[in-house]
């Protein structure tokens, strides 16, 4: 679990790295690799399978902000 602190009933946003940086995506299904999908900061990206080095990618700040509001609303 990446951000625990983001996932009290269920992940609110998945996250995946794309050019250097990690973007979240609305949990409506996990990612697949080959997939299109828009992320919170409205970028469409496509699904790849993120290698360890990826994962180290700094956060998307609009997605952060995004995923952050959409786990307070949960609150
Ligand atoms: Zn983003």
């Amino acid at each position: 679990m990446l951000f625990p602190g983001l996932e009290p009933q269920g992940p609110v946003a998945y996250w995946r790295p794309f050019e250097g940086i990690r973007h979240g995506m609305a949990p409506t299904g996990p990612p697949i690799p080959g997939q299109e999908r828009e992320t919170f900061c409205g970028l469409t990206i496509s699904v790849v399978i993120a290698t360890e080095v990826q994962w180290l990618a700094p956060t998307c700040e609009t997605c952060w902000a995004e995923a952050k509001a959409r786990r307070d609303a949960m609150n």
